[in-house]
């Protein structure tokens, strides 16, 4: 039996609200409340903001060696990959997704994650110049201070961890904000982190609605930066919020991603791809594959495997293991995509997969895998996020309409190309304006590799050596020898 942590956890310890206030927390494929949890407030914000300025300004964490944190890290790695089942299976309970994903995916995923940064601790290096005789230069790297931490609800402790893990072993400080509809692997994560040896006021987790919270973390003063992952337009809004103390920000935010299918590419892979790249996750993941772009020549023969494939893709329970097809993270986010399949019916998409919410035991927010063909640049099933298990097919003549097409959304977080012709491949990679290509895959990830948009899809990188240029900044030293 899981005991649910349901307290705030500021400076090293659980602690209520100032007001004692507590919101729901629901399990999607059932309905049912898991626990009530603290709901902080500003109040609960500043105290937060203030242990972590005390941990970073001389504190016990500011004193530690670089290699110490690392080791934190790591051994904070090794404690969520013995518990990856255990975090997994609240996850799964809190967001809806399949146990599959969760416990044998997104939780190694993020165990890899904080190893990863964990070895980066005391590998960041300063430059010299030999550029004069009576004087040495000199670069050093320095934390950037306290890092605000806003994350969604889709991945909530994976997407947290390519925060946390990178800001902590470059010596910041961590307020982590998560999404009110899923809370809790945050809330347990603060309790391991404490566990592998992090000291108090370091990391602080503080589940609050975001235009409280989360509005208060981007205008407060005590907060040197924020990350941020969510909606453009969220993101957008804490834009303007930071620009009062000027502060630095890095966004994280939607997609409508293109998976591009030429007629030479190996059919079955790129229908499989396909399948993979807008029903994992429940589609409710920021680089799906939502537009399926597909050569001409071979529309007929891909739309059938793809059709085929996804009426077999049924929602089940997401605690069973062999369920691919969890549940829709709310019931709110289910009447979105009802929204939008209707809007893709109405403007003169054609369904062939799909397109209808399922309840198990007369429960849950599940929704079918659904398949619109005949979708034009210009529906609004071709234009705007829907979040949710919703494919558009989208017909181009060559290449050329292919990478228009591709580029005619406001966002440009991921893209794919599928083509046994290397040069039109990279070709068409490189043409396409998105943060990150796959050639003949979907959905590979790996905490070396950088993630981020182009155009509204965001600005800065989270992951590879990338994410080191966020959560430091650069001292320029000079040094008079005469
Ligand atoms: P959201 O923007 O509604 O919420 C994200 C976070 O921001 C939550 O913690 C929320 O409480 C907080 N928030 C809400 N209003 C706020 C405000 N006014 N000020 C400050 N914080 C506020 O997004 P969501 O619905 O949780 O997540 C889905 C979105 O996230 C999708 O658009 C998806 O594409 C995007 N996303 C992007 C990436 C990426 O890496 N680019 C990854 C995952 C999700």
């Amino acid at each position: 039996m899981t005991s649910f942590k349901t307290d705030l956890f500021i400076d090293g310890a659980f602690v209520p609200s100032a007001s004692g206030r507590r919101f729901a927390t629901v399990n999607p494929a059932t309905g049912e409340t898991i626990a009530e949890v603290a709901e902080a407030g500003t109040d609960d914000l500043d105290r937060a903001v203030a242990a972590a300025r005390r941990a970073i300004d001389g504190g016990p964490w500011a004193a530690m060696k670089p290699r110490q944190r690392g080791r934190i890290l790591q051994c904070a790695a090794e404690l969520l990959v013995g518990a990856a089942e255990e975090f997994g299976r609240v996850e799964t309970l809190d967001n809806g997704k399949p146990i599959f994903e969760s416990a044998k995916i997104d939780m190694p995923a993020a165990a890899e994650c904080l190893s990863y940064f964990g070895e980066y601790a005391d590998k960041l290096y300063g430059d010299t110049f030999p550029a004069r005789p009576d004087a040495m230069l000199m670069t050093v790297r320095e934390p950037i201070g306290v890092v605000g931490a806003i994350t969604p609800w889709n991945f909530p402790l994976l997407q947290a961890m390519w925060k946390i893990a990178p800001a902590l072993a470059l010596g910041n400080a961590v307020v982590l904000k998560p999404a009110s509809v899923t809370p809790l692997t945050a809330l347990m994560f603060a309790e391991l982190l404490a566990e592998a040896g992090l000291p108090p006021g370091a990391f602080h987790v503080v589940p609050g609605p975001g235009p409280v919270v989360g509005k208060a973390m981007a205008e407060h003063p005590g907060i040197d930066k924020i990350s941020f992952t969510g909606e453009t337009e969220t993101g957008k809004s804490i834009l303007r919020a930071a620009a009062g103390t000027v502060k630095r920000v890095s966004m994280e935010l939607g997609g409508k991603s293109p998976n591009v299918v030429f007629a030479d590419a190996d059919l079955d892979a790129a229908a499989k791809g396909a399948i993979n790249a807008i029903f994992y996750g429940k589609g409710e993941l920021c680089s799906a594959g939502s537009r399926l772009l597909v050569e001409a020549s071979i529309h007929d023969a891909l739309l059938e495997k793809v059709a085929e494939r996804a009426k077999k893709m049924a929602p089940g329970d997401p605690l069973d293991p062999k369920t691919r097809l969890g549940s829709l993270v709310s019931e709110k986010q289910r009447q979105n995509v009802a929204r939008y399949v209707e809007s893709g019916k109405k403007e003169g998409a054609r369904l062939v997969a799909g397109g209808n919410p399922v309840s198990i035991g007369g429960k849950g927010a599940f929704f079918e895998a659904t398949v619109f063909d005949g979708v034009t640049p210009q529906m609004t099933i071709a234009r705007e996020e829907i979040f949710g298990p919703v494919l558009a097919t989208l017909t181009f003549q060559n290449e050329a309409e292919a990478v228009a097409i591709g580029n005619s959304t406001i966002y440009g977080l991921a893209a794919a190309v599928w083509s046994k012709d290397i040069k039109k491949a990279l070709r068409t990679a490189r043409a396409l304006k998105a943060g990150t290509v796959w050639v003949n895959a979907y959905n590979y990830y790996d905490p070396g590799l950088p993630f981020g948009g182009y155009k509204e899809s965001g600005f800065g990188r989270e992951r590879g050596h990338y994410a080191l240029e966020e959560y430091t900044q650069v001292k320029s030293i000079w040094i008079d020898l005469t």
